[in-house]
């Protein structure tokens, strides 16, 4: 590139998030982004075939009342408790540029969801990593001094680890004077949410997401649970930025998928057997990993490198996520797919591991 403009000195300069690969070809067995592999609710095709287009000409709702009424509907709190946004990536950046305007570094774990970081620095946050154990697991001492505000994922991604309830509710009791975020995008798959807390602490926020456990990553929906208190704070700053983020459509088919319980127990119950299996396979296949309670499993081959068996994957038409990056450079992130897909994943490795 040629030598820098005058202009390029005042940009506000970052290195972005970088999303798994979405493969443009349909034959692939995507196991790579955490995406559920079951479609949504039957009950959300019926509202998109009975959705009158010309509806489009208006501009949506800009506070979403629909789908916020039917999300706290079904997890037992006020509406004015509940912010909705553009998946939970949406609802976590707002609570970014919303919470952690402190000027004492925020919190977060050193090996999580990548995006924390990106957010922090696109937003002038300062922030400082804590150290998991060993295990992978959260060490609560770690989050016991003075600091801007707190968020981990739990279970964490791409870990898989599933905190106690208890071993969180002690960080939060150590922080009544911050922020504290769990950012819940994979409680559904056997974790016990923390929502309970947001009647006790006023200062917690609990974060889920449509894309895993609801099958609609493609339809963006992500929503917040905290006090009436934070979710006001939230709503301010959303509507000072773009008051009409969420489309008409999406609000309709989000408030339809929360209604159908039935279908979502059975989905998230079988990816859970499918997970349990693969659990075992993997196992025999020589593969250590910690146990997890998410959509996910995050393996390591006792003999072959995992960079390796990514590559071998992928010439197979067989997608997992690899990070060359410290600490978790020896893992492979790999989704819970159909039993089909995952038994196609075992013949490979089988293969690639002889
Ligand atoms: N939090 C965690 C821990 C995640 O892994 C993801 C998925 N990339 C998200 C939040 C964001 O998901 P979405 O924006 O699709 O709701």
């Amino acid at each position: 590139m040629s030598a820098e403009r005058k202009w390029e000195s005042y940009i506000r300069k970052v290195v972005p998030y970088i999303p798994g690969e979405q493969p443009k070809e349909m034959d692939i067995i995507k196991l790579n982004t955490n995406e559920n592999p079951y479609p949504p609710s039957p009950r959300v095709r019926k509202i998109l075939e009975d959705f009158d287009y010309g509806r489009m000409r208006l501009y949506p709702s800009p506070d979403a009342e629909i789908l916020v009424d039917a999300i706290a509907e079904r997890y037992g709190v006020k509406p004015s408790q509940v912010f909705v946004g553009v998946g939970s990536d949406d609802v976590i950046s707002m609570a970014f540029m919303t919470f952690f305007g402190s000027d004492k570094p925020i919190l977060f774990p050193n090996i999580t969801y990548s995006f924390y970081d990106v957010w922090a620095d696109v937003y002038r946050i300062p922030y400082r990593t804590v150290p998991l154990r060993d295990d992978f697991t959260i060490d609560p001492q770690g989050y016991k001094c003075e600091n801007g505000g707190i968020i981990f994922p739990n279970p964490n991604a791409p870990t898989g680890v599933l905190e106690s309830v208890d071993m969180i509710e002690e960080i939060i009791k150590a922080n009544p004077d911050s922020v504290v975020m769990i950012d819940e995008a994979y409680i559904d798959f056997g974790g016990q949410s923390c929502l309970p807390f947001v009647e006790k602490y006023d200062n917690v926020l609990v974060i889920q997401t449509y894309s895993k456990s609801r099958s609609m990553a493609g339809m963006r929906i992500g929503f917040a649970i905290g006090s009436e208190r934070l979710i006001k704070y939230m709503n301010d700053v959303k509507f000072s930025v773009n008051s009409y983020t969420m489309n008409t459509v999406t609000q309709l088919c989000g408030a339809e998928a929360v209604r159908d319980e039935e279908y979502f127990c059975e989905t998230v119950g079988r990816i859970i057997a499918t997970r349990e299996r693969s659990k075992k396979r993997l196992a025999e296949l020589g593969f250590t990993f910690p146990d997890s309670k998410s959509n996910f499993i995050f393996a390591s081959h006792k003999d072959k490198p995992a960079s390796e068996i990514f590559e071998e994957l992928k010439k197979r038409r067989i997608y997992v996520r690899y990070w060359n990056k410290p600490m978790i450079g020896n893992y492979l992130r790999i989704t819970v797919g159909t039993d089909a897909e995952m038994d196609s994943l075992f013949d490979a490795l089988e293969e690639i591991l002889k």
